[in-house]
């Protein structure tokens, strides 16, 4: 019952349609090789000469820091700086260097997503004698008195949104229970792994305490849950381990994770074992991020439920925050009692995470243009 489509009156308006869609696609496509030829190297990008920014941020093995990475170059371009992106593939002591260099290079600012919140004390302090403001990015920068600002989201709610998911389908508020949950935590050194953690404790303590939540491991406490550098594979063997040792007849009924990929290991344990076939099926399991991998699978029905955080968002603020730190002007922050690295209350700008599972993502994810329908279908 489709209608028709009515033959234009004038090829060769067609053709030209044609050409120009293929001249834009063109200059997308030239656009994308530029920036990811800038990717990791220094001192490309377009604009007038205000100087290179150093953007350090951990890992190209998670989606998210790629997108991050490529969004802030964007924006620092339109605001008429250079950019040096650099990935230390999750090794400290890269990104250590990587920074280190930059600050040789005389960058403008520095904008940085630690590996390990605690490793940039030294590089931090050249940084600072050298005049170069620092903006940690999404991560905060702990121990050093020399992180200027910092732009992140709010990292406690995050996990009240994992947490009061787990909440409401299981149906706690309502009185329903008791059910076994077994929990996850991000890597001990990243600061997000202990607001993400706590907020989603908030929500579940007090249904363990009450018994309508049980944890057959035992396993509560952070350190004892916690997945090295947010590896899947860690976190998968952890979930073996825990299914084997604790889960004999008994099944589990949902699962705090703190991160998409790290939710995919849980799930490729959990299905190794049946869950999601016959009488098995899936618990809840939460994640963070959205990633496209993560979605496909909420659609398909495995995992539950993540977090998006708007990753273009993110970039913007920490731009703008950039440029106002450069140019002498106080940055707009909206917490100044939250951050504190352990030296100084950082000053901070908190974005909202937002919540998706199957009944939203079209919504969040596809009508905001986050992602294409047809990278979800495939
Ligand atoms: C970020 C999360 C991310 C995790 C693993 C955290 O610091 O806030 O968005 O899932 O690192 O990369």
């Amino acid at each position: 019952m489709t209608a028709t489509k009515t033959s234009t009156a004038n090829p060769n308006k067609e053709m030209i349609i044609v050409y120009r869609k293929i001249i834009a696609g063109l200059a997308v496509a030239g656009a994308l090789f530029v920036t990811a030829a800038c990717g990791d190297n220094s001192g490309t990008g377009t604009g007038d000469d205000k100087g290179t920014i150093g953007i350090a941020m951990p890992t190209k093995s998670s989606e998210r820091w790629v997108a991050d990475g490529n969004n802030m170059v964007k924006a620092f371009q339109d605001m008429g700086y250079k950019t040096d992106l650099q990935y230390a593939e999750n090794v400290v002591e890269t990104q250590v260097s990587q920074i280190e260099n930059m600050v040789t290079k005389g960058v403008k600012a520095l904008v940085i997503a630690a590996i390990d919140n605690k490793s940039l004390s030294a590089v931090l302090q050249q940084a600072k004698d050298s005049g170069i403001p620092v903006i940690a990015y999404d991560r905060l920068i702990r121990e050093t008195p020399n992180v200027d600002y910092y732009a992140t989201f709010d990292n406690f709610k995050v996990g009240v949104l994992q947490a009061g998911y787990i909440e409401e389908k299981l149906g706690l508020k309502d009185g329903k229970g008791p059910f076994n949950i077994e929990l996850f935590a991000g890597s001990p050194d990243d600061n997000n792994t202990f607001f993400f953690f706590n907020g989603a404790m908030s929500v579940l303590q007090p249904y363990i305490t009450s018994g309508k939540l049980v944890v057959r491991s035992g396993q509560t406490k952070v350190e004892q849950v916690a997945t090295l550098r947010w590896e899947g594979a860690t976190a998968q063997k952890r979930m073996d381990d825990l299914l084997s040792t604790h889960y004999g007849a008994a099944n589990v009924d949902a699962v705090l994770s703190p991160y998409d990929g790290i939710s995919i290991g849980i799930l490729s344990s959990l299905k190794a074992v049946g869950y999601g076939k016959g009488g098995k099926p899936l618990p809840i399991v939460t994640g963070q991020d959205a990633e496209l991998a993560s979605v496909k699978s909420i659609i398909a029905g495995e995992q539950t439920q993540t977090v998006f955080k708007d990753t273009r968002e993110l970039a913007k603020t920490a731009a703008k925050m950039t440029d106002a730190a450069i140019s002498g002007k106080t940055p707009e922050t909206n917490d100044t009692k939250t951050y504190d690295n352990g030296k100084k209350i950082v000053p901070s700008f908190l974005l909202v995470p937002v919540s998706v599972d199957k009944s939203n993502y079209q919504k969040i994810l596809v009508d905001s243009g986050y992602y294409t329908a047809a990278q979800l279908g495939g």
